[in-house]
């Protein structure tokens, strides 16, 4: 199911025609706290959230949501708002649209989002069961990572970037190759997407650009797995 939190009338009601033509079941919010509340009470497994909401700002929305829920964030933003967007990935949005978007390409993003398991599990060969390197598990089938032990609480987008690294940790990764592998070969958006959910998960595995003990940055290359 799709949340779609907008409070412009109108294009709510475009958003919810066309993703119910393309066969989705969704909800609607029109403030900051009815979304959070909607989120928390329907579980969708995407939300489309305008940043600019009455009631709570946006960027306060996705801090409360992320506190209990692991679901897809796509933001949508003003073009003026670009340190808004940037502060959206941030806090755990998962990807952004800037206004006025083709509904079309929402749609697009909407249903490769719910593609996304499938086509990880079927092209990328399995890891083993568990995957540990220097006191990070990663349990993939049961989709948990510890850090020593602890639980971390990542985003799907951040699982599946690890999830690709560690599957092949000889490999570097291009940020293009991990923008297809995450997000899916239709997304169109930049790759510095990668970067600042690279920089999410840096923070949540406890490590600094400047001396990686899990994701190493490979410069004027991408990414791969392993120490710096
Ligand atoms: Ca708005």
């Amino acid at each position: 199911m799709i949340l779609v939190v907008e409070d412009e009338e109108a294009l709510a009601g475009v958003v919810r025609s066309y993703l119910h033509r393309a066969g989705h079941r969704t909800a609607e919010a029109r403030t900051g706290p009815a979304a959070v509340l909607a989120a928390r009470d329907l579980g969708p497994d995407v939300i489309v959230l305008d940043l600019g909401l009455p009631g709570l700002d946006g960027l306060e929305v996705i801090r409360r949501i992320r506190a209990f829920s692991d679901c897809y964030v796509l933001i949508t933003t003003a073009r003026a708002q670009e340190p808004d967007r940037l502060a959206g990935l941030a806090e755990g949005a998962d990807d952004y649209l800037v206004k006025p978007f083709s509904v079309r390409e929402l749609v697009a993003r909407v249903d490769a989002v719910l593609r996304r398991p499938r086509a990880i599990d079927g092209t990328a060969p399995p890891v083993a069961p568990t995957f540990a390197v220097g006191g990070l598990e990663i349990d993939e089938a049961a989709q948990q990572v510890r850090l020593e032990g602890r639980e971390l609480a990542l985003t799907p987008t951040e699982r599946g970037l690890l999830l690709t690294l560690a599957r092949r940790p000889a490999q570097v990764f291009t940020r293009r190759q991990l923008l297809e592998s995450v997000w899916g070969d239709t997304w169109l958006g930049d790759d510095h997407l990668v970067d600042v959910h690279i920089a999410n998960l840096r923070r949540k595995l406890d490590e600094s650009a400047a001396a990686p003990r899990f994701v190493t940055t490979v410069r004027g290359v991408g990414y791969r797995m392993g120490k710096g």
